[in-house]
């Protein structure tokens, strides 16, 4: 049976694919199953910083494997402590919970929101305000933190206690919160999924002014945004302000499955013993591939992370096309159908994302600049 006919005969249907097998890849280059060649502007959905097999990230992936693949978390582990030291040295931030993707890191970040207000203020502060058009991941909590209707209708009952702002509105937002009891506000500072829509910057700003009068748990999902894609490690860094929690995940490890719910001196010991935990949750090999990325993504590295994003707006927008984001997470307005602008690039040798209705390009952020450019005329050429 070909590797098509067995997925679906066999793999639950929940993801639409294309109809090609990525086999294996180096650096920024894939190749499916009949060895044709593409060009990776998608890392995954922004997971492989380093692209495919990077063989200093895959080093340390094996020597730890070899060393300690697992044990549990009763015991310490170096790679989970040493990790956790380089996450709040580099951000600021107090403590971190780890655990195994975007959606339980956000999970973790309701969590400490409602225990935070429960402790402080009252069990019936338990509101979380998100986003209209946010992105906050697959589990029922985060479903409905997710604000999006579509994603509410077919589970329900979801988690109750969400309500939603609309972006760059800061009246309807303080209203919001003068109208209910709340616990905390959740945004990303970039809207990946819903059209990589970034935030105002006096909007980011009032966000955190609001938690602070309110003494509210101000949360940032950097899942998409954080660990270097935007230029700075953090994109919250970006505006000067400080969260109380910080969720991140995809490319933190560079293609292992890891999540991590960075805490503030406020907010580090709101969860104690017993309120948290998970089985994988700072396993030693995603942790040991997490330090390896976060030693390489240092302040040079950073500013070619911008420089390769500043290129890539450059050549669309000179060439007519509306861009939109941050850094190496970038969106473009087509006039075509984005399906068809997707398939074309692949047809031609380039993988693409899209976001909504945008082409959304997520390129590994070390992607040497003679494939970035080849892949830009490609995609040019496609969209004109
Ligand atoms: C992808 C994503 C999530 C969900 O992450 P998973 O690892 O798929 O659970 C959450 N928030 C944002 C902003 C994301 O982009």
């Amino acid at each position: 049976m070909s590797i098509k006919t067995t997925d679906e005969r066999y793999v639950a249907h929940t993801y639409k694919r294309f109809d090609t097998a990525i086999v294996k890849g180096s650096g920024c280059i894939c190749y499916d199953d009949n060895g044709k060649e593409y060009i990776d502007m998608t890392s995954g959905i922004g997971v492989n910083i380093f692209g495919y097999s990077d063989p200093v990230w895959a080093e340390a992936v094996a020597a730890q494997a070899r060393m300690l693949q697992h044990t549990s978390n009763l015991y310490y582990t170096v790679p989970c402590a040493e990790l956790a030291e380089i996450l709040c040295t580099r951000t600021g931030m107090s403590k971190v919970f780890f655990s195994n993707s975007g959606a339980e890191a956000n999970e973790c970040a309701v969590k400490v929101a409602r225990k935070y207000a429960a402790d402080n203020k009252g069990a019936e502060y338990h509101n979380i305000i998100t986003l209209k058009k946010s992105f906050h991941g697959r589990t029922l909590t985060t479903l409905a933190a997710t604000g999006q209707d579509n994603f509410h209708t077919k589970f329900t009952p979801l988690t109750e206690g969400f309500l939603y702002a609309e972006p760059n509105d800061i009246d309807g937002l303080e209203k919001l919160v003068a109208d209910n009891k709340v616990a905390g506000i959740l945004i990303e500072i970039v809207q990946g999924e819903g059209g990589v829509n970034s935030l105002d910057e006096a909007f980011i700003k009032a966000v955190e002014r609001v938690c602070r009068e309110n003494d509210l748990v101000f949360m940032v999902d950097e899942v998409q945004t954080g660990n270097g894609r935007t230029g700075k490690l953090y994109s919250y860094m970006h505006y000067g302000v400080k969260p109380d929690v910080v969720s991140t995940a995809k490319g933190l490890a560079g293609g292992l499955p890891i999540g991590a719910t960075l805490m503030s001196d406020k907010v580090c010991d709101v969860l104690g013993y017993g309120d948290h935990g998970s089985t994988f949750g700072g396993n030693p090999v995603c942790a040991a591939a997490a330090i390896s990325v976060m030693n390489r993504l240092d302040d040079a590295f950073l500013a070619d992370v911008t420089a390769k994003g500043d290129y890539i707006r450059k050549r669309l927008t000179d060439a007519g096309h509306a861009v939109s984001g941050l850094g190496l997470m970038v969106g473009v307005t087509t006039e075509k159908p984005v399906s068809e602008v997707l398939a074309a690039c692949m047809e031609k040798g380039v993988l693409c994302l899209s976001a909504k209705e945008k082409l959304r390009l997520l390129p590994p952020l070390n992607i040497p600049q003679e494939q970035l450019e080849k892949a830009i005329d490609i995609i040019i050429e496609v969209l004109s």
